[in-house]
């Protein structure tokens, strides 16, 4: 029996990077993958194909996780059309660096409402769902620097520490309907979100990193779908760091 066999998992922001993985993973594991993004482009119709190719069903949806009312619509269609929702990946995400004092304000909304008010709106859409079913995994991409800080990330990182906040007072508050909350911190992993930052960046990084390398989207999709399964049946409240053990 593959890990995930019977599941509906519902990932934000998979067209691409970790989210594609994640949904990738999910589905070899045997989960019904019901993904969203900003548009329903060629990156996300070939994740549409690559999924449907591993035999489960599969379905992209334009979205912006940022807005409440779009965030609702899409859930009501995924459950329209998949009867059911058993896994949230909240992992839609974006950077606007700027050192704190050039930070403008739309800089700051930007990233914290898709980072954050994104979860909180997948959140409230799809818990009544869960707790009908009395069973239910949410997991927060969170980052490590949103338990370090840094510097140029002030918005970033607040959005980050603001899901690992979120999904433990999920976890606190839903327990006892059956749904888990966890975040996944992952450290420096090579997709295009960091493919812009300089050779420089990428060496300094590199130094903070133990395990003397970048991380893939795998490793994090890994780490995910132990928390998407019942091997994680007793783990909520947490955040597991996938890093290369860096900041620790
Ligand atoms: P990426 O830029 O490759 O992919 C992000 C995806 O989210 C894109 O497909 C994009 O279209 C989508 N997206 C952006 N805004 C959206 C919105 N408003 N609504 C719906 N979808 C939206 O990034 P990635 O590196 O794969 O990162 C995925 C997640 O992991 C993000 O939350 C990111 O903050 C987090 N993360 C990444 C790293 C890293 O090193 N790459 C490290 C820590 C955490």
């Amino acid at each position: 029996m593959k890990l995930l066999e019977g599941k509906v998992a519902v990932i934000t922001g998979a067209a691409r990077g970790i989210g594609k993985a994640i949904a990738i993973k999910f589905a070899q594991e045997g989960a019904d993958i019901a993904f969203t993004d900003l548009a329903i482009d060629d990156n996300a119709k070939a994740t549409e194909v690559e999924i449907a190719a591993l035999g489960v069903k599969v379905k992209g949806y334009a979205s912006n996780a940022a807005n409440f009312e779009d965030t609702h619509k899409v859930v009501e269609d995924i459950v329209k059309d998949f009867g059911r929702i058993d896994i949230l990946v909240n992992n839609a995400g974006i950077t606007r660096d700027g050192l704190m004092m050039r930070m403008t304000e739309s800089q700051w909304d930007m990233v914290i409402n898709v980072n954050l008010k994104s979860a909180f709106n997948f959140i409230h859409a799809v818990t009544p769902f869960m707790m009908k079913q009395r069973s239910g995994s949410i997991i927060n991409m969170a980052s490590v620097v949103g338990v370090s800080g840094n510097a140029g990330q002030s918005n970033y990182s607040a959005s980050k520490a603001g899901m690992i906040g979120l999904a433990k007072s999920v976890a606190k508050e839903l327990g006892s309907r059956g749904i888990r909350a966890n975040a996944i911190a992952p450290g420096f992993i090579i997709t295009d979100m960091t493919a812009v930052l300089s050779d420089e960046v990428k060496a300094e990084w590199a130094k903070q990193i133990p395990l003397r390398r970048g991380g893939t989207p795998e490793d994090v999709a890994n780490v995910c779908t132990f928390l998407a399964s019942d091997l994680s049946s007793y783990v909520t409240g947490q955040v597991v760091h996938c890093c290369g053990g860096m900041n620790m």
